[in-house]
């Protein structure tokens, strides 16, 4: 299911880019403005939705904080339960957790040991704002496959190509990226 070129660029003018965000040299990819726009919003959710409901999933996955929003949102559109992926330490009940390298330090997410069902090889789709090293999105994957499902896809709004998460990514998942941005 493919984005018509006028639709994707609907999408992208939403965005709003934010300089030297959180710190120097860095430049934010704001969703706010995304989300703001209700014709925007909508053109993506019902492409993310026209895109995955034959691909026969059990899950939606997203990524702490903004995958939430896009996440729970297509579980609702497609039918299916919404699993978020969180930052160490907010889960209430028994976790399993991964940690992966930032630029400085490390950073660890998790999930709860029995978000996707008791049956093992539950089909799994992650989804989060956007790709930029691929750290994030690559621990999500793996907590995923370790609790006995399958992370099927990890889907973006948007992808940095001008690093190599993408690439990395695809090494153990599907990737789609709506919005590439080098
Ligand atoms: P990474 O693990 O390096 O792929 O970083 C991805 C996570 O960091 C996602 O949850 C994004 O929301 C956030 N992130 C990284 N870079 C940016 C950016 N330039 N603009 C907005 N969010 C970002």
């Amino acid at each position: 299911m493919t984005l018509s070129n006028d639709d994707r660029k609907i999408i992208e003018n939403s965005i709003r880019d934010i300089k030297d965000f959180p710190k120097e040299g860095i430049v934010f990819k704001d969703i706010t403005t995304l989300l703001n726009d209700k014709k925007a919003y909508g053109i993506l959710m019902q492409h993310l939705h026209d895109r995955y409901k034959s691909y026969n999933l059990d899950y939606i996955a997203g990524i702490d904080a903004r995958g939430f929003i896009f996440g729970a949102a297509l579980a609702q559109m497609l039918g299916l339960g919404f699993v978020p992926i969180r930052k160490k330490g907010k889960l209430p009940y028994t976790t399993i957790s991964e940690k992966y390298a930032l630029e400085y330090g490390v950073d660890e997410i998790e999930v709860h040991i029995d978000a996707f069902g008791e049956e093992k090889g539950a089909k799994v789709l992650i989804i989060d704002d956007l790709i930029a090293t691929g750290g994030t999105a690559n621990a999500a994957a793996t907590l995923v496959n370790q609790t006995g499902a399958e992370c099927v896809e990890c889907c973006f709004i948007i992808g940095l190509t001008f690093l190599d998460g993408i690439e990395k990514l695809e090494e153990k998942t599907e990737v789609y990226s709506l919005i590439e941005v080098d």
